[in-house]
């Protein structure tokens, strides 16, 4: 896997035209069973799939939080909320709480996260696969391929299944 992740950036450069020009054509005309094919497609990548073999987005990019998330993570810590984002966040440009800096600084050497159980609602859901009406997050998609070899993996079968 860490081939795959060492040239994702440049395969996914390579795919981004085709890409581009599939989901144009998906958001047109999503097929009718498209939550159903998307199910199929993440639950048979994510069988071979380790993620803590990868860790790449913990690794490369960051997670928003929520104030839900904010709520949850600093009780987990018995901070206060604010001691938390003070501690551990950024306003980004578009104020939005993010990491201060990546690698996480909940991800541990063996790729493990040590808040997993009480982790943001973004990093429970990346790369968001899944996601009912998956024509709709096409260009977060376009950009998660480059970070994500399951999102990669994904996106090459559905161009394969879906014509
Ligand atoms: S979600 Fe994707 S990038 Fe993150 S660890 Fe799993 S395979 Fe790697
Ligand atoms: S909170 Fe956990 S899952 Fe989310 S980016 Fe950090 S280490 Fe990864």
């Amino acid at each position: 896997m860490q081939d795959q992740i060492n040239n994702l950036s440049k395969l996914a450069k390579d795919k981004h035209k085709e890409n581009k020009t599939f989901f144009t054509k998906l958001k047109k005309k999503p097929p009718k069973q498209l939550d159903y094919i998307m199910q199929e497609l993440h639950e048979a990548e994510f069988k071979k799939t380790d993620c803590l073999e990868c860790a790449n987005c913990c690794k490369t990019t960051g997670p928003l939080f929520t104030d839900k998330d904010i709520t949850r993570i600093a009780k987990h810590f018995k901070m206060k909320p604010h001691q938390f984002t003070e501690q551990f966040l950024r306003l980004d440009e578009e104020n939005d709480y993010v990491l201060q800096s990546v690698p996480c600084t909940f991800l541990g050497a063996d790729n493990y996260c040590s808040i997993y159980e009480v982790r943001p609602k973004a990093c429970r859901e990346f790369p968001h696969t899944d996601r009912k009406k998956f024509q709709q997050i096409s260009n977060l998609t376009l950009k998660n391929v480059a970070i994500c070899p399951a999102a990669y993996n994904i996106v090459e079968a559905m161009k394969a299944r879906i014509k």
